[in-house]
């Protein structure tokens, strides 16, 4: 089981900030912003890059909270960025699928 599904199971502790039936959001333990949160699936996809067509409804809807988390926590109106690290050279370091969501702040680009 992963980090991710203990934090959904409650298994281990997270600052949880929005929930849906097979999604959940929660604070960044490291975060790289002042607002750093993850959109993360209860069923584990290790990565985007193997997710596949019979998943889209979810991926569609991991972005939806994505939005949905973002507006919640008060970055609707200066913007945020959404993030998706995959495989080593994307510095995935959590193999189970997770969107990263900054804001508070000016994002720089090209990130490093
Ligand atoms: P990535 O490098 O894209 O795989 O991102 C994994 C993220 O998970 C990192 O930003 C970590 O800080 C974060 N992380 C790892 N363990 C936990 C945890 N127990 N609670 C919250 N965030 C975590």
């Amino acid at each position: 089981m992963t980090i991710f599904e203990k934090i959904a199971l409650r298994e281990i502790p997270a600052s949880i900030l929005a929930e849906g039936e097979d999604w959940i959001a929660f604070c960044d333990i490291a975060p790289q912003a002042p607002v750093h949160f993850l959109v993360v699936p209860k069923r584990c996809i290790p990565r985007i890059s193997e997710a596949s067509t019979s998943d889209n409804a979810l991926l569609g809807t991991l972005l939806a909270a994505a939005a949905s988390t973002a507006r919640q926590e008060g970055l609707a109106e200066n913007g945020y960025r959404v993030v998706i690290n995959n495989g080593s050279d994307g510095g995935e370091t959590v193999p189970h699928l997770h969107l990263h969501v900054l804001g508070g702040r000016h994002m720089q680009w090209p990130p490093g």
